[in-house]
């Protein structure tokens, strides 16, 4: 059972604007809590959605979207219930990193979580057992953070255990939100990320990648923003009309195994060969590996062994054995 309280009332009408209060006792503060903030913006019956951002606290467009629709989405501009997380692992987020500096949990790796374990596990518990039955859909928006760059892309995940109908929607509403690219996750739903935990409760799943590099991508922002317009119109959330665009499908993407990631072989400098977005074949020279500190060894290739898109690359110069340098994705 959950120790986390909500200050909202989730059947209430209209818009409040308040926090998850998850207990946490320290010597500074011994019976403090750690606010997570919450907006639930409800009118009426109708859709049921699950928006958040900041799983990651270093992953800033989906933060910045999600605060903004919070304070410009009024209740009586929607149908059904829209429940809003902006900065989901709160530590992480104030913290500006991946993990939570708390108990060093990454959020969206631990779901379906514990109500009795640390911080970032009683969260995932809370978003899976709480939050995710209350809905119909949900999206969670990350980015490359501090470590990775990436290009843009919607994506969706369902179980190959999901119904042909699901399944079906899924793809089609992935490809009508409005970015050029989107990434397709078949599998089974096992312990891990928050669309696993969508994929166990039978919920719409949709995401996505939108910067990075530490940075905020503007261009991201306003992907997360459009996508978010058309999903709550989609669902019927909206009365917003659908652009023509919608018709424009999308390319369709998938990560295809290991092959689709390139690790870097020795600690040093990484210098990028690809750009974002390049296609590259099995064999082509995806950067190399140099060492300042002992400049008489000559560097050392590194190659991709398998072809498509480069839709992300590392982001720091400096890499250890062992750290992701790019990873693809190529079309069915
Ligand atoms: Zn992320």
């Amino acid at each position: 059972m959950t120790e986390i309280i909500p200050t909202v009332d989730f059947e209430a009408d209209g818009k409040q604007i308040g926090w998850l209060r998850l207990p946490h006792s320290v010597t500074r503060s011994a019976y403090g809590v750690i606010p997570i903030p919450i907006a639930v913006i409800k009118n009426g019956a109708g859709p049921q959605i699950l928006l958040s951002a900041g799983s990651h606290g270093d992953e800033y467009e989906g933060q910045i979207a999600l605060t903004r629709l919070i304070q410009t989405l009024e209740s009586e501009q929607i149908r059904g219930r829209i429940i809003i997380l902006p900065a989901l692992n709160l530590p992480a987020a104030l913290a500006g990193t991946r993990v939570s500096p708390l108990d060093n949990g990454n959020l969206n790796r631990v779901f379906p979580g514990d109500p009795h374990g640390s911080p970032t596990w009683q969260i995932a518990d809370y978003v899976e057992q709480h939050l995710l039955p209350m809905v119909e859909v949900v999206a969670d928006f990350h980015s490359g953070g501090a470590s990775l760059e990436y290009r843009p892309h919607m994506s969706t995940h369902f179980s190959v255990d999901a119904s042909p109908e699901h399944k079906a929607r899924s793809l089609e509403i992935v490809k009508k939100l409005g970015v050029p690219h989107v990434m397709i996750f078949e599998r089974k739903p096992k312990p891990g990320v928050l669309p696993d935990g969508a994929m166990r409760k039978e919920v719409f799943s949709f995401g996505g990648e939108f910067g990075g590099s530490g940075s905020v991508s503007p261009d991201g922002v306003a992907y997360v923003e459009k996508a978010v317009r058309r999903l709550l119109a989609i669902f019927g959330a909206s009365e917003e009309s659908l652009p023509e665009s919608m018709e424009l499908e999308a390319e369709e993407l998938r990560i295809f195994g290991p092959k689709a990631y390139v690790y870097a072989p020795e600690a040093g400098v990484f210098v990028p060969a690809t750009e974002l977005s390049q296609q590259v074949q099995p064999g082509d020279l995806c950067g190399e590996v140099i060492f300042p500190d002992n400049p008489g060894r000559p560097p050392v290739s590194v190659f991709f062994e398998g072809g498509g898109d480069v839709v992300c690359r590392r982001h720091p110069g400096r890499v250890e054995r062992g750290d992701c340098l790019a990873h693809l994705a190529a079309s069915r």
